[in-house]
């Protein structure tokens, strides 16, 4: 039986008239990497940022690490890692100075140096984060989240805009946070990634949750109901060819 560490009951939202989340209700087990997919505006963001207690509900029940998200939204931010928009970061500190500055935001303890290790960025410590790469940065924000040793991180399609070898280098370390025991929830408009990193995902489509299951279950619900491809899938896709040739090492050190 696994052990729900966030769960969502009957959750609304309405801005103004306009119903954005309309009554949805799951579960997100612990030490799962949990994906919430779905077109623009179909009410991902609402969702999270209720959870991370940064945006009102209109109703429904959400509890975290099982405290009550009416009662104790301090104690909940005090458990959970959110990953800030990059551009939040002041670009001419360095990579140590930003860690030290949010520890003392957290009121945290942290090594710095430790901390940068865990996302390939060790030899960038003195580095100015407006110097770093786009794979980089994005490596940099993780490691933000992370720094008040959060039972839950929320990533926003943390993925987005950067290149192949910089995107698996990402999911190698998501992968690696999961295994050291955090839970994992991500938004991400790639099909690809969300197969490959998430243990289950919920599609969100016009305030609602529309299927909630592995990708693999869904992918075979799919095929069971007579679903064919319109042409016989080759062996290997455009991104296996650009991997096969340019290589898996990253190319932003
Ligand atoms: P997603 O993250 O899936 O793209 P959002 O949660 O950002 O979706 O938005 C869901 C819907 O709510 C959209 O139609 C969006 O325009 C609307 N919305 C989001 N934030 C606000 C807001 N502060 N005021 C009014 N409408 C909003």
């Amino acid at each position: 039986m696994q052990k729900a560490i966030i769960s969502v009951k009957n959750l609304v939202k309405n801005y103004g008239s306009f119903q954005a989340v309309k009554g949805i209700s799951f579960d997100v087990y612990e030490g799962e990497i949990f994906g919430l997919l779905g077109p623009n505006g179909a009410g991902k963001s609402t969702t999270l940022e209720i959870i991370e207690t940064l945006r009102t509900k209109t109703s429904g029940d959400v509890t975290v690490c099982g405290l009550d998200l009416d009662k104790h939204p301090e104690d909940i931010k005090k458990l959970i890692g959110v990953q800030l928009q990059t551009s939040g970061f002041y670009p001419g500190l360095s990579l140590v100075e930003l860690i030290e500055l949010f520890a003392g935001l957290y009121n945290q303890p942290v090594d710095p140096a430790e901390l940068l290790k865990l996302v390939n960025l060790a030899d960038k410590a003195k580095s100015k984060y407006k110097e770093m790469s786009g794979g980089q940065k994005q490596r940099f924000s993780i490691a933000t989240t992370l720094i008040n040793k959060p039972k839950i991180i929320f990533l926003d399609e943390p993925t987005t805009g950067l290149d192949p070898q910089a995107r698996r280098n990402l999911w190698e370390l998501i992968t690696n946070i999961r295994a050291q025991g955090a839970t994992v929830i991500l938004t991400t408009h790639y099909m690809d990634e969300a197969e490959q990193l998430c243990d289950r995902i919920a599609i969100m489509d016009e305030g609602k949750i529309i299927s909630l299951d592995s990708p693999d279950k869904m992918i075979d619900d799919l095929v069971q109901s007579g679903f064919e491809r319109p042409r016989q899938v080759k062996a290997a896709n455009l991104e296996d060819v650009f991997i096969h040739l340019t290589g898996k090492e990253m190319r932003d050190e």
